[in-house]
Protein backbone atom coordinates (compact mmCIF):
# COMPACT_ATOMS: atom_id res chain seq x y z
CA UNK A 1 0.00 0.00 0.00
CA UNK A 2 0.97 3.55 -0.80
CA UNK A 3 1.18 6.43 1.78
CA UNK A 4 -1.76 7.84 0.34
CA UNK A 5 -4.16 4.57 0.93
CA UNK A 6 -2.49 4.36 4.02
CA UNK A 7 -3.49 7.77 5.86
CA UNK A 8 -6.57 7.13 4.24
CA UNK A 9 -7.45 4.06 5.87
CA UNK A 10 -5.34 4.03 8.86
CA UNK A 11 -8.20 4.62 10.98
CA UNK A 12 -10.52 2.43 10.00
CA UNK A 13 -11.91 0.22 12.94
CA UNK A 14 -11.42 -3.15 10.86
CA UNK A 15 -7.63 -2.52 8.53
CA UNK A 16 -6.13 -5.36 10.29
CA UNK A 17 -4.86 -7.98 7.87
CA UNK A 18 -6.49 -6.80 4.69
CA UNK A 19 -4.69 -8.17 1.78
CA UNK A 20 -3.38 -6.97 -1.69
CA UNK A 21 -6.51 -6.48 -3.37
CA UNK A 22 -8.38 -4.32 -0.73
CA UNK A 23 -7.15 -1.21 -1.69
CA UNK A 24 -8.44 -1.04 -5.52
CA UNK A 25 -11.60 -3.02 -4.45
CA UNK A 26 -11.57 0.31 -1.33
CA UNK A 27 -11.24 2.27 -5.28
CA UNK A 28 -14.18 0.21 -6.92
CA UNK A 29 -16.06 1.14 -3.89
CA UNK A 30 -15.92 4.58 -4.03
CA UNK A 31 -15.91 4.90 -7.81
CA UNK A 32 -19.44 2.88 -7.77
CA UNK A 33 -20.97 5.14 -4.83
CA UNK A 34 -19.88 8.62 -7.36
CA UNK A 35 -17.13 9.64 -4.47
CA UNK A 36 -19.82 10.30 -2.00
CA UNK A 37 -20.98 9.12 1.59
CA UNK A 38 -24.24 6.97 1.02
CA UNK A 39 -25.57 8.35 4.14
CA UNK A 40 -25.33 11.95 4.32
CA UNK A 41 -24.28 12.58 0.66
CA UNK A 42 -21.20 13.99 1.83
CA UNK A 43 -18.64 13.98 -1.08
CA UNK A 44 -15.75 16.35 0.64
CA UNK A 45 -14.91 14.64 3.34
CA UNK A 46 -12.58 11.47 3.81
CA UNK A 47 -14.80 8.58 2.10
CA UNK A 48 -14.06 4.81 3.86
CA UNK A 49 -15.61 2.02 2.78
CA UNK A 50 -17.91 0.30 5.33
CA UNK A 51 -18.36 -3.42 5.33
CA UNK A 52 -22.14 -4.50 5.74
CA UNK A 53 -21.79 -7.44 7.33
CA UNK A 54 -18.32 -7.24 9.29
CA UNK A 55 -15.37 -8.81 8.58
CA UNK A 56 -15.67 -10.32 11.81
CA UNK A 57 -18.77 -12.25 11.21
CA UNK A 58 -17.75 -14.01 7.70
CA UNK A 59 -18.71 -10.60 5.55
CA UNK A 60 -17.02 -11.04 1.90
CA UNK A 61 -14.22 -8.21 0.74
CA UNK A 62 -16.51 -7.76 -2.39
CA UNK A 63 -18.40 -5.16 -3.78
CA UNK A 64 -21.76 -6.09 -2.72
CA UNK A 65 -20.67 -6.13 0.57
CA UNK A 66 -19.23 -2.63 0.50
CA UNK A 67 -20.62 0.66 0.74
CA UNK A 68 -19.09 4.19 0.66
CA UNK A 69 -19.40 6.20 3.48
CA UNK A 70 -17.59 9.20 5.10
CA UNK A 71 -15.77 9.17 8.66
CA UNK A 72 -18.44 10.70 10.61
CA UNK A 73 -21.03 8.69 9.10
CA UNK A 74 -18.93 5.50 9.74
CA UNK A 75 -18.41 6.39 13.32
CA UNK A 76 -22.53 6.43 13.41
CA UNK A 77 -22.25 2.87 12.11
CA UNK A 78 -19.95 1.87 14.10
CA UNK A 79 -21.14 3.25 17.71
CA UNK A 80 -18.64 1.96 20.15
CA UNK A 81 -15.62 2.06 18.59
CA UNK A 82 -13.79 4.88 20.24
CA UNK A 83 -11.53 5.80 17.30
CA UNK A 84 -14.47 7.59 15.81
CA UNK A 85 -15.39 9.40 18.64
CA UNK A 86 -13.76 12.71 17.72
CA UNK A 87 -15.72 12.99 14.33
CA UNK A 88 -18.93 11.52 15.18
CA UNK A 89 -20.55 14.38 16.08
CA UNK A 90 -19.87 15.72 12.68
CA UNK A 91 -22.15 13.64 10.64
CA UNK A 92 -25.78 14.71 10.27
CA UNK A 93 -28.43 13.87 12.35
CA UNK A 94 -30.83 12.46 9.99
CA UNK A 95 -29.44 9.82 7.19
CA UNK A 96 -30.47 10.95 3.50
CA UNK A 97 -33.54 9.22 2.78
CA UNK A 98 -31.87 7.58 -0.21
CA UNK A 99 -29.55 6.01 2.57
CA UNK A 100 -28.97 2.21 1.93
CA UNK A 101 -30.81 0.60 4.79
CA UNK A 102 -27.40 -0.74 6.15
CA UNK A 103 -26.83 3.04 6.89
CA UNK A 104 -30.00 5.06 7.02
CA UNK A 105 -29.54 5.05 10.96
CA UNK A 106 -29.74 8.42 13.07
CA UNK A 107 -26.71 10.01 14.16
CA UNK A 108 -27.23 8.39 17.80
CA UNK A 109 -29.61 5.34 19.41
CA UNK A 110 -31.34 8.51 21.50
CA UNK A 111 -32.02 10.35 18.06
CA UNK A 112 -33.78 7.16 17.55
CA UNK A 113 -36.13 7.26 20.23
CA UNK A 114 -39.36 9.86 20.64
CA UNK A 115 -38.33 12.48 23.63
CA UNK A 116 -41.88 12.76 24.84
CA UNK A 117 -43.21 9.05 24.43
CA UNK A 118 -40.02 7.02 24.42
CA UNK A 119 -41.17 5.48 21.44
CA UNK A 120 -38.51 3.60 19.65
CA UNK A 121 -38.78 4.53 15.61
CA UNK A 122 -36.15 2.22 13.21
CA UNK A 123 -37.29 4.21 10.39
CA UNK A 124 -35.89 7.78 10.34
CA UNK A 125 -38.95 9.07 8.10
CA UNK A 126 -41.11 8.98 11.16
CA UNK A 127 -39.35 11.14 13.31
CA UNK A 128 -38.71 14.49 12.79
CA UNK A 129 -36.53 16.79 14.96
CA UNK A 130 -37.18 20.31 16.75
CA UNK A 131 -34.06 22.26 16.74
CA UNK A 132 -34.39 25.31 18.26
CA UNK A 133 -35.69 23.99 21.73
CA UNK A 134 -35.53 26.27 24.57
CA UNK A 135 -33.82 25.95 27.96
CA UNK A 136 -36.21 24.41 30.32
CA UNK A 137 -36.04 25.36 34.23
CA UNK A 138 -33.70 23.03 35.39
CA UNK A 139 -31.32 24.36 32.94
CA UNK A 140 -30.17 21.56 30.92
CA UNK A 141 -29.41 22.91 27.34
CA UNK A 142 -29.86 20.92 24.04
CA UNK A 143 -29.90 22.03 20.42
CA UNK A 144 -32.46 19.63 19.46
CA UNK A 145 -35.10 17.08 20.27
CA UNK A 146 -36.32 14.15 18.37
CA UNK A 147 -40.00 13.52 17.98
CA UNK A 148 -41.98 10.65 16.62
CA UNK A 149 -44.40 11.99 14.51
CA UNK A 150 -47.93 11.67 16.58
CA UNK A 151 -46.00 13.39 19.37
CA UNK A 152 -44.93 16.55 16.99
CA UNK A 153 -48.39 17.24 15.69
CA UNK A 154 -49.49 16.88 19.47
CA UNK A 155 -46.13 19.57 20.20
CA UNK A 156 -46.59 21.62 17.14
CA UNK A 157 -50.50 22.39 18.16
CA UNK A 158 -49.68 22.59 21.54
CA UNK A 159 -45.99 24.16 22.41
CA UNK A 160 -46.07 28.24 21.17
CA UNK A 161 -42.09 27.68 21.20
CA UNK A 162 -42.21 25.12 18.45
CA UNK A 163 -43.53 26.09 15.13
CA UNK A 164 -43.28 24.56 11.94
CA UNK A 165 -40.11 26.23 10.78
CA UNK A 166 -38.27 24.71 13.67
CA UNK A 167 -38.86 21.10 12.71
CA UNK A 168 -37.02 19.58 10.28
CA UNK A 169 -36.45 16.16 9.16
CA UNK A 170 -34.71 14.13 6.49
CA UNK A 171 -38.04 14.43 3.65
CA UNK A 172 -40.61 16.76 3.08
CA UNK A 173 -43.69 16.65 5.47
CA UNK A 174 -46.60 18.94 6.37
CA UNK A 175 -48.16 20.33 9.60
CA UNK A 176 -51.06 18.58 7.81
CA UNK A 177 -49.34 15.06 7.66
CA UNK A 178 -48.53 16.13 11.58
CA UNK A 179 -51.94 17.20 12.68
CA UNK A 180 -53.74 13.95 11.33
CA UNK A 181 -51.54 11.72 13.33
CA UNK A 182 -51.57 13.89 16.71
CA UNK A 183 -54.53 11.37 18.39
CA UNK A 184 -52.09 8.93 18.11
CA UNK A 185 -49.79 10.32 20.52
CA UNK A 186 -50.09 8.57 23.98
CA UNK A 187 -52.23 10.31 26.27
CA UNK A 188 -49.27 10.87 28.70
CA UNK A 189 -45.90 11.53 28.06
CA UNK A 190 -43.36 9.02 29.25
CA UNK A 191 -41.81 9.33 32.91
CA UNK A 192 -38.74 10.15 30.82
CA UNK A 193 -39.82 12.94 28.51
CA UNK A 194 -37.81 16.13 28.37
CA UNK A 195 -39.70 18.80 30.04
CA UNK A 196 -40.04 20.93 27.01
CA UNK A 197 -42.32 18.51 25.21
CA UNK A 198 -43.74 16.95 28.37
CA UNK A 199 -47.29 17.22 27.32
CA UNK A 200 -50.44 15.33 28.28
CA UNK A 201 -52.91 14.66 25.73
CA UNK A 202 -56.45 14.99 26.40
CA UNK A 203 -58.05 11.83 26.39
CA UNK A 204 -60.54 10.87 23.88
CA UNK A 205 -62.20 7.38 24.53
CA UNK A 206 -63.32 5.76 27.91
CA UNK A 207 -59.97 3.48 27.32
CA UNK A 208 -57.95 6.54 27.17
CA UNK A 209 -59.32 7.99 30.38
CA UNK A 210 -59.65 4.69 32.21
CA UNK A 211 -56.36 3.63 31.32
CA UNK A 212 -53.99 5.88 29.18
CA UNK A 213 -54.43 8.88 31.75
CA UNK A 214 -53.96 7.04 34.96
CA UNK A 215 -51.07 4.96 36.41
CA UNK A 216 -52.95 1.64 35.30
CA UNK A 217 -51.42 2.15 32.08
CA UNK A 218 -48.21 1.16 33.89
CA UNK A 219 -49.40 -2.12 34.58
CA UNK A 220 -51.31 -2.00 30.70
CA UNK A 221 -48.97 -1.53 28.69
CA UNK A 222 -45.45 -2.88 29.97
CA UNK A 223 -44.55 -5.87 30.63
CA UNK A 224 -41.95 -4.96 32.79
CA UNK A 225 -43.82 -3.54 35.25
CA UNK A 226 -46.59 -5.79 35.26
CA UNK A 227 -44.23 -8.24 36.37
CA UNK A 228 -43.07 -6.10 39.02
CA UNK A 229 -46.60 -5.03 39.95
CA UNK A 230 -47.43 -9.13 40.47
CA UNK A 231 -44.51 -9.71 42.58
CA UNK A 232 -44.77 -6.89 44.89
CA UNK A 233 -48.66 -7.66 45.06
CA UNK A 234 -47.23 -11.53 45.80
CA UNK A 235 -44.91 -10.18 48.66
CA UNK A 236 -47.89 -8.32 50.04
CA UNK A 237 -49.79 -11.29 50.31
CA UNK A 238 -46.80 -13.43 51.33
CA UNK A 239 -46.39 -11.52 54.51
CA UNK A 240 -49.78 -11.26 55.21
CA UNK A 241 -49.86 -15.14 55.17
CA UNK A 242 -46.65 -15.25 57.27
CA UNK A 243 -47.76 -12.72 59.75
CA UNK A 244 -51.06 -14.83 60.99
ZN1 LIG B 1 -21.63 10.81 5.70
ZN1 LIG C 1 -43.71 10.11 20.53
Amino acid sequence: MGNRSERETGDRPDDHGYGEGWEELRQQTLRRDGYACTRCGADDRTLQAHHVVPRSAGGPDDLENLLTVCRPCHGVIHRSNGAFDDVRDDAPLFPDRTAPAPVARMRTPDDQCCSRCGAQRDDPTELVAWTDVPTPADGRETDHLILCKPCAGLVLEREPNCTRGSLSANHRFSTHELASRRANAPVRPSVFASPQVAIRREPRTARERLVDDTPLRFAVNHAGIRWAMLAAIGYVLLMLVVSL
